[in-house]
């Protein structure tokens, strides 16, 4: 066993989207800064970021209806949905920077057009999503919704949803052209490639084991490097914990303040996976429904056309379920030992107050196959258990912190935790996700590096024109930007050529 201490001004932990992304920014506004990357698995992008382990949504709040939700005086709220839509928008932009300077290339290996749906059936649920759509077609960044009650319209739109449906029930749906499939792991091997092309050392096969403050402010990381068996030691002023699953335990060992009296609920899942041809071709959306009463926000249950390596495939659940792990490639021994002293009220806390999503996560986890497949029905009646195989997917860990709505509160957005001096931060929780990647490592960015944001606003300016400005009031800039991305990136008009790749 050997120890080398090597200093450095940018550690990152784990090769995720999150890494990927902050690593591409950092390279950009200070391309003097040396960058070390350190990740356990063998390439980047194998966890969370797969594009089997999470559903490909770029999640701008088209067709998700937990992003919208009814008033007390019934009218709809759609002050989230606009959030999440614009915080996409940074995504787009900063992606179709780097294609337009060369530093990625074939966007259309990472991103796709793909009509975004939300679907719903019963009187009650047709009012609703009919109210949405009034309040969201009035906005710009909605622009180009349609919705239908018509079974002939949603008979073109959706076919195989249509085929053989034989309940009297209602059904309506909203279709907006502008939807996208991400294809998270491509993104992010595409980003990794470039930072290795810009000498930014990733270190595959690496895992931290723990991270500590010197004597002289720089933060120690003990590094376990899995081929060799030994053990190193590297050094660095800042830190950025994107370990995905793996991020809590690493905040906790920094001691930090800030990592205390937090906690992390494990939610896996799984999804079906279809890629008979025949199913396939018949469906070109991705369609939201709507969460089951007492559902988690994330188990919405949704359909997806997915454009994964050169392929076409669909894609139902998620089915979520109950594992200890933090990571899929975690331990069991995750979740119990993730309990310190410093949050073990807040994890019985919400021990307490979550037995409903539990006892929610292990009947899900119970499900037997012919179950699973009748969830899918609800979406495709003539659906062939033949036509479909259970892919495991990524794992998602919710934040459980104290919040003014008290003791062990259950959160499903992101969360960036910091140290107060900016010297080390994690980013922890699962949605939106990697979608919002770009909006929440400039988070990271203006929480750590104070002292350069300003310096660094024009460059951002250059990447991202929308930065810091509210797209939703401003049409005329929303439309020549979203002009300028869908060039690049290849995102307008559907292209039969380009969809024709992917048969
Ligand atoms: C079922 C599911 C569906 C989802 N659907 C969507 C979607 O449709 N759209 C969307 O935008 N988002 C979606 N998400 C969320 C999205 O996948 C994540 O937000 C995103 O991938 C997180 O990226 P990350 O870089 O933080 O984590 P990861 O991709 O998990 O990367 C973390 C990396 O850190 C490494 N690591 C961990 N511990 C250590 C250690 N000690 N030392 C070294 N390396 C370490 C891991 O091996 C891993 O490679 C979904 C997630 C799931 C689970």
């Amino acid at each position: 066993m050997s120890s080398e201490h090597k200093k450095t001004d940018v550690i990152l932990i784990g090769a995720g989207v999150m890494s990927a992304t902050l690593g591409a920014l950092l390279k950009e506004l200070a391309p003097d800064w040396n960058i070390k990357v350190f990740e356990k698995l063998a390439g980047a992008g194998e966890e969370s970021s797969n594009e089997w382990n999470n559903a490909g949504t770029g999640h701008a709040a088209l067709c998700e209806l937990n992003y919208t939700s009814e008033k007390p005086d019934g009218s709809v709220d759609i002050s989230k949905a606009v959030k999440i839509n614009e915080q996409f928008q940074l995504s787009r932009q900063f992606w179709s920077y780097l294609v337009q300077h060369k530093l990625i290339r074939r966007p259309q290996d990472f991103i796709m057009p793909i009509p975004h749906m939300s679907w719903v059936e019963g009187e009650k649920n047709v009012a609703f999503l009919n109210k949405r759509f009034k309040a969201l077609s009035q906005n710009p960044l909605f622009q180009g919704m349609e919705y239908s009650e018509d079974p002939r319209k949603l008979k073109e739109w959706v076919p195989l949803m249509m085929e053989g449906r034989t309940s009297q029930e209602p059904v309506a749906a909203t279709r907006i052209t502008s939807g996208t499939d991400v294809n998270f792991g491509a993104l992010t091997r595409l980003l990794f490639d470039h930072l290795q092309s810009r000498k930014v050392e990733v270190h595959y096969r690496h895992a931290i084991k723990d991270i500590k403050r010197t004597g002289d402010g720089l933060w120690k990381v003990k590094v376990h490097n899995l081929s060799s068996g030994q053990t190193e030691s590297h050094s660095a002023k800042f830190v950025f914990i994107g370990a995905g699953g793996g991020s809590l335990s690493l905040l906790q060992k920094t001691g930090i303040p800030e990592s205390r009296h937090i906690g992390g609920f494990p939610v896996s899942g799984l999804f079906l996976a279809c890629d008979n041809p025949e199913v396939v071709e018949r469906h070109h959306a991705k369609v939201y429904g709507k969460a089951k009463l007492g559902a988690p926000p994330m188990s919405v249950p949704h359909l997806d056309t997915r454009y994964i390596n050169n392929k076409k495939a669909l894609l139902f659940g998620p089915f979520a379920g109950f594992s200890p792990k933090f990571l899929k490639t975690g331990s069991n021994l995750d979740l119990i030992g993730s309990v310190k002293p410093n949050n073990l009220f807040t994890m019985l806390a919400a021990g307490a107050k979550e037995m409903a999503l539990t006892r929610y996560l292990i009947q899900q986890l119970m499900l037997s196959c012919e179950q699973r497949m009748n969830e899918l029905r609800e979406f495709i009646p003539n659906a062939k258990s033949g036509d479909w195989k259970v892919v495991v997917a990524g794992q998602r860990v919710q934040v459980i912190k104290d919040t003014p709505d008290g003791r062990g509160t259950l959160q499903f957005g992101t969360e960036v935790v910091s140290a107060a001096d900016g010297s080390v931060a994690a980013l922890l929780g699962a949605s939106p996700g990697a979608s919002t990647a770009v909006h929440v490592m400039l988070e990271v960015l203006s929480k750590c590096f104070p002292q350069h944001i300003k310096s660094w606003e024009p460059k951002i300016r250059e990447m991202i024109p929308s930065y810091g400005i509210p797209l939703a009031s401003r049409p005329e800039l929303l439309k020549d930007i979203m002009a300028s991305v869908n060039q690049t990136l290849g995102l307008g008009e559907e292209e039969p050529q380009k969809q024709a790749n992917f048969r």
